[in-house]
């Protein structure tokens, strides 16, 4: 990649790259609001940078991808789950849509049986993977058992995650967290 076409790509990522007199040999880069923020230090030459700029700013994005799956990726890991631990032969079929929402600020994800259609709260952006999963697993337990409730029946299908008991753990703590963040009261 040439000087040109590296600066045009900086600005489609968006990147931005910051040269640290501070800084001797190593180099950083990180998630900053929408920008990845990369730090080298202030003696490296232009090739040397977009050469150091590039291959972190491709692993960054591919950590992320990982982490934020698009919500086509997010469809055809609910399908893969409900293969996996419900038995489910065609669980896309059930599925109508996925998407994430900015709107679920209470829940962590919902379903409508329907139109098959899954919210998942952006909340859980960045959330370790096997906590989205359980998410992605609940609310598809609610497209197969509908009418269930949170009741036996739902809960029969939902154990079957093995880390079922551990997540809800986790998103407890982390609603908790998150009530404590925003002073909603309660004790300290
Ligand atoms: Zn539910």
């Amino acid at each position: 990649m040439g000087q040109r076409e590296y600066e045009a790509w900086l600005k489609a990522v968006p990147a931005r790259v910051e040269r640290s007199r501070r800084r001797r040999r190593t180099i950083e880069a990180r998630r900053e609001g929408g920008a990845i923020v990369v730090r080298v230090p202030a003696h490296l030459t232009r090739a040397q940078e977009r050469e150091a700029v590039t291959g972190l700013v491709a692993k960054v994005q591919a950590k992320e991808a990982r982490r934020r799956p698009s919500a086509p990726a997010l469809a055809r890991r609910a399908a893969e789950l409900g293969r996996r631990h419900f038995g489910l032969e065609d669980a896309g079929s059930l599925i109508g849509s996925i998407e994430w929402s900015d709107r679920q600020q209470h829940r962590w994800g919902s379903a409508q049986s329907l139109d098959g259609r899954i919210l998942i709260s952006s909340r859980l952006r960045g959330a370790p993977e096997w906590v989205l999963d359980y998410v992605l697993l609940h609310e598809l337990a609610h497209l197969v058992r509908p009418g269930a409730g949170h009741g036996p029946a739902f809960r029969e299908l939902l154990e079957r995650y093995p880390r079922t008991a551990r997540a809800e753990a986790f998103l407890d703590g982390a609603a908790w967290a998150e009530q404590r963040a925003a002073g909603a009261g309660g004790p300290a």
